[in-house]
């Protein structure tokens, strides 16, 4: 019945206005007051000339301001563009550069990469979120403050109108900026939020940078379509807060990636964690969950679930989940509601139940397409259906697996490997903390050697030698790593996924 975000918050601001949207540190923020201030930050954005249409982009922590911002923006029409906080500099450039944002909202933390910004793009000004009181800067709490509040309850944006653009993250090569529009994100909330059983008692809490996909869909705007409320924490660091926050807070929905998950398996969790938490489901996407931490989970917290899920940003982004009461182990689980599938080959026809091919996915999920890139665009979706990039099969039941990405599968005489098959066994190795295999072409056999990168647990000396008699047990000759290389840490985005990427540069310019 929505036409676009700021719909959704007058209709919990009328019905539940007393009801708590956000909990932050020790404040409490009603969904009546969450209105309040964006119909500030909306009025103030107005008389700043910010017109349907106009790109508004955001350099912000998790905060409340995060969420007032981004539906502000969206109420006149504009188009939030959140960029990832943890680029550097040049980057912030290419992306604003690229969606030529005229505005932009920046955490004061991030002031040493985003001042300069004012000469290098068109930002005209910059809003400073958390800024000191005495510097001289405009600051956003100084505006909500002394700001009239915008009494008119129109909204400019409609269903088909871009709300966000959300860049990927370039584990492959260059940001893409996707556009996503009310419907695609809306979607997902509706399915996400059918697949969970999610009701208004739900708590979700958001650790996980705000600015990405998965959070800001499934985590920011799915509980306030529910009109659920959110628990922001500023970062996953230090995680015993997670944990103290989650317990305190009483969180009943916990969207976490693969890192983290190990790292929650590895840490000491205090028994009253253990007995005392709320939360009903974990959540894992974005990654690979291996198999042995999907059976660790299960023994250590017995009381919730830990259900995988898989997306892509270009489809807003959860394709599948594991549900409550349908779900498999090491599968993604079942596609959301009125979202379809199909598992392609190179000439795009459909491959047989449980073989192997690329992951297409239509539906009110997928992106209206890149920003600026037309060709791009064209390449990915055809006729609604969108070309992942992903490899993956189904079962009789009609349950996803993933196998790799595309770019990642290593051809060697001909044969295909999967890196993340290799990864799995290794994972099981023990004493390994992470790893990540790539192949590499070898420019004197013309043929791609497999690289295993392993990250040992902490005070832990793996013995080469060893590893390799066992891997040989468990795996065929032509997929047994030419070089096994450990890392103290291997290189990781703000999600925590491998950069593989980086490890290739890293091995061509002679780094290892
Ligand atoms: P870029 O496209 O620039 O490399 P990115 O792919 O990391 O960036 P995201 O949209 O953040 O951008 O990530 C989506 C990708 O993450 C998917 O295409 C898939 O490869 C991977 N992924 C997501 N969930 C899972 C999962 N459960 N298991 C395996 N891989 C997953």
């Amino acid at each position: 019945p929505y036409q676009n975000f700021y719909e959704v918050l007058c209709s919990n601001a009328k019905n539940a206005p007393r009801k708590t949207a956000i909990f932050m540190d020790d404040r409490k923020i009603s969904y009546a007051k969450l209105k309040d201030s964006i119909d500030t930050f909306a009025h103030f954005l107005k008389q700043s000339n910010i017109q349907k249409g106009d790109k508004v982009a955001m350099i912000v922590g998790n905060c409340e301001a995060f969420v007032v911002a981004l539906y502000a923006i969206t109420k006149l029409g504009a188009i939030a563009v959140p960029l990832n906080t943890f680029l550097k500099e040049e980057e912030f450039e290419y992306i604003l550069n690229d969606c030529g944002a005229k505005m932009l909202l920046s955490s004061y933390a991030f002031a040493k990469e985003t001042k300069p910004l004012l000469e290098r793009t068109k930002i005209e000004r910059i809003i400073w979120i958390e800024a000191p009181l005495d510097e001289n800067e405009e600051r956003f709490e100084t505006i909500l403050a002394t700001t009239l509040r915008d009494v008119e309850e129109a909204c400019e944006a409609k269903l088909d109108d871009t709300a966000c653009i959300v860049y990927t993250s370039g584990t492959t090569g260059k940001p893409k900026g996707a556009m996503l529009s009310y419907r695609n994100l809306f979607s997902n909330a509706i399915s996400g939020a059918d697949s969970f059983k999610v009701t208004c008692n739900d708590r979700f809490i958001v650790f996980l940078p705000m600015f990405h996909s998965f959070t800001l869909s499934i985590m920011v705007l799915l509980p306030m379509f529910t009109c659920s409320s959110i628990v922001i924490v500023r970062s996953v660091f230090p995680f015993a807060n997670v944990l103290k926050q989650t317990l305190l807070k009483r969180v009943t929905i916990f969207l976490g990636v693969p890192t983290l998950y190990n790292a929650l398996l590895k840490a000491k969790i205090p028994w009253y964690f253990m007995w005392f938490n709320k939360v009903r489901i974990f959540i894992s996407g974005s990654a690979p969950l291996s198999e042995q931490a999907l059976n660790d989970f299960g023994a250590k917290f017995k009381k919730a679930k830990l259900l995988e899920g898989y997306g892509l940003s270009e489809c807003s982004p959860a394709v599948c989940v594991n549900r409550l009461d349908h779900q498999k182990p090491l599968s993604v689980g079942l596609p959301l509601p009125s979202y379809e599938i199909k598992i392609v080959d190179e000439e795009r026809m459909e491959v047989p139940m449980g073989e192997v091919g690329e992951i297409m996915v239509k539906g009110d999920c997928v992106m209206q397409g890149y920003l600026n890139h037309p060709d791009a665009t064209d390449e990915t979706i055809s006729n609604g259906w969108l070309l992942t990039g992903d490899l993956g099969k189904k079962d009789k039941d009609g349950f996803v697996y993933i196998v790799d990405r595309k770019k990642d599968l290593i051809i060697s005489k001909g044969i295909n490997i999967y890196p993340r098959e290799i990864e799995e066994v290794i994972y099981k190795y023990e004493g390994v903390d992470a790893v990540a295999v790539i192949g590499l072409k070898n420019e004197q056999t013309k043929d791609e050697d497999v690289l295993a990168f392993i990250q040992p647990k902490e005070n832990v000396t793996l013995i080469e030698v060893e590893l390799r008699s066992y891997l040989k047990k468990h795996l065929a000759n032509f997929k047994l790593p030419k070089h096994i290389y450990f890392v103290e840490e291997l290189p990781k985005n703000a999600t925590g996924k491998v950069l593989k990427r980086v490890l290739k540069e890293n091995v061509q310019s002679g780094n290892f």
